[in-house]
C-alpha cells in the first residue's frame, strides 16, 4: 500500500469504527446491517440479529473504576472478534455496554442460533483479567430478531431484538430471548379472546 492510501484507510477505518473496541460504530454498522438485509432479500436468506447489553456493568466502573470498565469493554469485543467471522458477520458497539452481532445465514434453524446465543453468553461471563492481581466478572442479555420473518426493515428488526433484550432484563438477566417467542404469544393470546 502507498502511503496515501494507508492514510486513506486510516481515516475511514477511524470514521467507522468505534475507537475502544474497534467494532464497527453505529452509523457505519448500521449501513452494513442495511446492505446485509438487502443481499438476505436477494438471496433468499435470513439476518439474525442480536441485540446484546451487558448485565450491571456500571458497578464494575462504580467498584474498580472507569479505565477497568473500558478493559472490560475491550475484553467482550475482542471475544466477539474471535467467535465471529470478520468477514461475513457484522459485529457493532451501539453505545455504552450495548452491541449487536448480526449474521447472514443460508439456512435458518433456530436450535442452532439459540446454541450459538448461549454459548456466547457463556463465553461472555468468563472471568476478565483488569489487571496483575485482579479479576472480575460481567453477565449479558441477548434478544433476537431474525429478518424476514420478524421484519424486513432495519428499523422494525432492531426494534423488535430490543423488545426482546429489555424482556431479558425484566426477567432476570443473563438469558436469550426470541421476538417470534412474542409473537406467537400475542397470536395466542388474540385468537383465545
Ligand atoms: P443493566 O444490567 O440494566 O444493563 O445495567 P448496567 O449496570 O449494565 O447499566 P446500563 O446498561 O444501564 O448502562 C451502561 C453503563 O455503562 C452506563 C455508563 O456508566 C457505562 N459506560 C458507558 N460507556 C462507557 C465507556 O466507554 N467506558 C466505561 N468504562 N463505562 C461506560
Ligand atoms: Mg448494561
Amino acid at each position: 500500500m502507498t502511503e496515501r492510501a494507508e492514510r486513506e484507510f486510516q481515516i475511514q477505518f477511524e470514521a467507522d469504527h468505534d475507537p475502544l473496541t474497534d467494532l464497527f460504530n453505529r452509523r457505519a454498522g448500521e449501513k452494513r446491517l442495511k446492505k446485509a438485509l438487502r443481499e438476505c432479500a436477494k438471496h433468499g436468506q435470513h439476518l439474525v440479529l442480536m441485540m446484546i447489553d451487558l448485565d450491571k456493568f456500571k458497578p464494575i466502573n462504580d467498584t474498580y473504576g472507569h479505565e477497568a470498565g473500558d478493559k472490560v469493554l475491550i475484553e467482550i469485543a475482542n471475544r466477539f472478534k474471535k467467535r465471529f467471522n470478520n468477514n461475513t458477520d457484522i459485529c457493532i458497539r451501539l453505545g455504552g455496554d450495548e452491541f449487536i452481532v448480526a449474521q447472514q445465514i443460508n439456512n435458518y434453524d433456530k436450535s442452532s442460533t439459540q446454541n450459538q446465543a448461549i454459548a456466547l453468553l457463556d463465553e461472555l461471563q468468563q472471568d476478565i483479567s483488569i489487571s496483575q492481581t485482579k479479576k472480575c466478572a460481567v453477565g449479558a442479555s441477548i434478544g433476537i430478531a431474525v429478518a424476514p420473518n420478524d421484519g424486513n426493515e432495519l428499523l422494525e428488526l432492531m426494534f423488535n431484538a430490543d423488545k426482546m433484550l429489555y424482556h431479558v432484563k425484566e426477567t432476570g438477566r443473563g438469558n436469550v430471548a426470541f421476538y417470534d417467542e412474542l409473537k406467537n404469544k400475542m397470536l395466542l393470546s388474540i385468537l383465545n379472546n
